[in-house]
């Protein structure tokens, strides 16, 4: 480390102090204060000086300054007002640190990507997010197909675990679909809640997305594709020709079994048995069926 480790537990707790201030939980502020799992995270991403990093709720730093060594360049997207000047502070002089004051809800994060990293040979977002947003970010950053190598962030265990999921078990659903649709997930570790001030009251883990070039089947129209998994999930004790009746109205729902059928689905499964391969075919038979 070139300057003082930001996340020691008095480093925080000192700079807590000196400039008054005090976390806001509705803001998902748990700030991280572990080297090795800070250590891990950015190991996880792939950095080198030839990348650039996005990370999104820096807090007091931690993480960004270990991007900071690892990367070519970091950008950190924090919403709080009363830490951008604590980031100035903390960052004064290291010059390949930019901390943008910004809601990344709001920011046009193709364009911040375009302007901060220029010349590098690949962006990854690296981040311990705010778990309260956690899936509104990640399906910003997946929808807007932005130009990332990989997504490393730490989560809601809960949460790491229905991404990476599998068809067959019951934390597989819609979410598992969206994020294996764009990305390839690896549950990286699991995290105890002693590593934050304050700690949070559920686990946390860190998962890697590796971002696909291509998703692992063509849909000819994402948005009813993922209408079509959405719906298949409606009611998860439900068959798929009962969540698939509702979805295209009463009336067609004799229609059902055999498009289902068609597509070498058995109409008594489960949305959670099946594959994204098969959804797409669902997909597609509905549409050409005019639903
Ligand atoms: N990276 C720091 C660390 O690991 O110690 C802080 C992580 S803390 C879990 C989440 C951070 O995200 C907080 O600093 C919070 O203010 C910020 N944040 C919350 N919502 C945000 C949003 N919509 N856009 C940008 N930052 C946000």
């Amino acid at each position: 480390m070139t300057q003082a480790d930001v996340a020691t537990p008095k480093r925080t707790r000192d700079i807590i102090a000196k400039y008054g201030f005090s976390f806001k939980k509705s803001l998902g502020q748990n700030f991280l204060i572990d080297q090795n799992v800070l250590r891990n995270i950015v190991e996880a991403a792939e950095l080198d000086k030839t990348k650039g990093a996005l990370e999104i709720g820096p807090g007091i730093g931690a993480l960004t300054q270990h991007l900071a060594e690892t990367a070519g360049r970091v950008t950190a997207v924090e919403i709080d007002q009363r830490l951008i000047p604590i980031l100035h502070d903390v960052f004064q002089g290291t010059e390949n640190v930019h901390v943008e004051h910004g809601d990344v809800l709001k920011l046009d994060l193709r364009g911040l990507l375009e302007q901060q990293f220029v010349g590098l040979t690949g962006v990854s977002v690296v981040a311990n997010l705010p778990y309260y947003v956690t899936t509104p970010i990640l399906m910003k950053l997946l929808e807007e197909k932005l130009p990332l190598e990989n997504i490393v962030v730490m989560i809601q265990k809960e949460v790491a675990v229905r991404m990476a999921a599998k068809p067959g078990g019951k934390e597989y659903g819609s979410l598992s679909v969206a994020v294996q649709y764009y990305c390839v997930p690896e549950l990286v570790c699991t995290v105890p809640h002693t590593v934050f001030i304050p700690q949070p009251n559920v686990d946390s883990a860190v998962i890697k997305l590796k971002l696909r070039d291509k998703p692992p089947v063509e849909v000819a129209d994402e948005d009813h594709f993922f209408r079509t998994v959405q719906a298949s999930f409606a009611q998860r004790r439900k068959t798929i020709a009962n969540n698939l009746s509702a979805f295209i109205g009463k009336a067609n729902r004799d229609k059902v079994v055999p498009l289902l059928e068609g597509c070498g689905i058995d109409p008594a499964r489960r949305g959670e048995t099946l594959s994204i391969v098969e959804f797409a075919a669902v997909s597609h038979a509905l549409q050409q069926a005019g639903f």
